[in-house]
């Protein structure tokens, strides 16, 4: 994924908010991000990412308060089933200004790149809205809590099938000696005086 922002997706234009601390605006911007995606996780390319934020100057800059939102398609870990999933995840950055004081802060560093006005006054939010997404993406996604997950021993999806192998912790001795272990681990949690 290319941290350069060279033609924003999500722009808010903020002339009238440049160099008058305490002004600000709402915005609502939706447009596609493609190529957000983890190997579990991915926002499809043609779906819209809604950015709905208050951006306040101040005096170090513009403060990009609020709420980034989309359909994020989840692959479940266990079933490898596709489930889609609502995601909504609260912002609050620093954007720099040209010329302010915020301007002053070491240019060479990279982890400012996307994170300052425009030349042409507009607030590219496509680097908040990416960052903030894949961060917010489960690294360990279940179609639901109690998936029961593939056989494996013949790979058919047991929320659907009932294949007849094996069910965990009953019949499979390798379950059952882990059983044991747990007996015995919560027997000794009984057991264990109130710290
Ligand atoms: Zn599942
Ligand atoms: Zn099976």
């Amino acid at each position: 994924m290319s941290k350069h922002v060279t033609a924003p997706a999500l722009a808010a234009d903020v002339r009238e908010l440049l160099q008058r601390p305490g002004a600000h605006k709402h915005v609502v911007l939706r447009a596609p991000l493609p190529g957000l995606a983890t190997p579990v996780a991915s926002v499809p390319a043609d779906a819209p990412v809604t950015v709905d934020a208050e951006i306040e100057s101040v005096v170090e800059g513009l403060l990009v308060t609020g709420k980034v939102g989309a359909t994020v398609v989840l692959r479940c870990v266990r079933c490898l089933r596709e489930v889609p999933q609502d995601l909504e995840v609260d912002v609050r950055e620093l954007f720099a200004v040209p010329g302010s004081r915020s301007a002053g802060l070491d240019p060479g560093d990279d982890k400012d790149e996307g994170y300052a006005v425009l030349p042409d006054d507009r607030l590219p939010l496509d680097t908040m809205a990416r960052d903030a997404l894949v961060l917010a993406f489960p690294s360990f996604p279940l179609c639901r809590p109690d998936c029961a997950g593939l056989c494996p021993e013949c790979g058919a999806d047991r929320n659907t099938v009932d294949c007849g192998h094996g069910e965990p912790g009953a019949t499979d001795p390798r379950w059952a000696a882990l059983a044991g272990l747990r007996r015995e681990f919560e027997e000794e949690d009984v057991a264990r005086p109130e710290a």
